[in-house]
């Protein structure tokens, strides 16, 4: 299961010719681009592990991830969150809900610092060495492709693990944070730049995690051409970007899913309540 390829699938979207690396389709619970990140892990010897400790947001694809690998290494995982909205609590659902399920648990406050020696310590969003190992076996899947690879970054770990294990020209977009921030990530994992993918933008400045009325409508207009359930989080920018570039790429474009439907349930909620009414076909 886990251990398989993903899919390449060729679409058409607006006319034109794209090739999506499925991995949304890894497994159904470690999948995407956070099982490529964790992957090192699960060969990991736990022998004298007996907690995962992370921190981040209380919807994010990298705490469900972690919640399915010390679910499968079966030790204990404690993730710290500055806050949880009320709502949330009330009414668990998306990544906070399924991980909880599998046994996370969820401490309001700062992460606490010092890590014992039974403890692994996992950054926020998989931005480490380690994924390394997993992106290089993505990394191996494609190099045989004459392609450019697209991809949308948070922290650009994906995107420069890819990259530098890579021919190909690798092309991605800021979706958390501003260009100058990505290269930030960039350089604290890799110090050499000729290694670094290449950074499209778009001329409006967008905000993680906020609602736009272009996000959904080009993430609708995904779904019904391609019959493919994008992520809502860094898709829609992502392809905002490819459509904008599209002149850039002299070769056919892998665009890679990097998985977050389950993040999905959150957003759509959040997206149905807003938009709607007016985006009906
Ligand atoms: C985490 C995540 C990203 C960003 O990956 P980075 O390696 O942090 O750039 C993109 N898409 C999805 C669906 C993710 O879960």
């Amino acid at each position: 299961m886990i251990e398989t390829k993903s899919p390449l699938q060729k679409v058409l979207f607006r006319e034109k010719t794209y090739f999506i690396k499925r991995d949304d389709l890894l497994d159904n619970h470690f999948s995407g681009n956070k099982a490529r990140k964790f992957h090192y892990y699960l060969n990991y010897n736990f022998k004298n592990i007996s907690k995962i400790i992370s921190h981040g947001s209380s919807q994010s694809n990298a705490m469900y991830s972690l919640s399915v690998l010390a679910k499968i290494k079966n030790i204990e995982f404690i993730y710290y969150v500055d806050h949880i909205a009320l709502f949330l609590k009330q009414n668990p659902h998306g990544n906070y809900k399924y991980a909880l399920q599998n046994g996370m648990k969820i401490i309001e406050g700062d992460l606490k610092k010092i890590v014992d020696e039974d403890e692994l310590f996992i950054p926020e969003g998989g931005h480490f060495k380690e994924a390394e190992v997993g992106i290089k076996i993505l990394a191996n899947e494609l190099k045989e492709f004459d392609c450019d690879i697209f991809l949308p970054s948070g922290t650009g770990t994906t995107a420069l693990y890819l990259q530098k294990h890579l021919k190909n020209r690798v092309f991605t977009c800021a979706c958390v944070g501003d260009v100058k921030y990505l290269k930030k990530q960039f350089l604290e994992l890799e110090s050499d730049e000729r290694l670094h993918p290449n950074i499209l933008t778009l001329d409006k400045k967008y905000h993680f995690g906020k609602l736009y009325r272009e996000f959904f409508e080009i993430w609708v207009e995904l779904k019904r051409e391609t019959n493919i359930e994008f992520d809502f989080l860094y898709d829609p920018l992502g392809w905002m970007n490819v459509i904008k570039h599209h002149n850039l790429f002299n070769n056919d474009l892998i665009y890679l899913h990097q998985g977050g439907i389950i993040g999905n349930e959150s957003m759509s909620l959040r997206y149905k309540r807003k938009f709607s009414e007016n985006s009906r076909k």
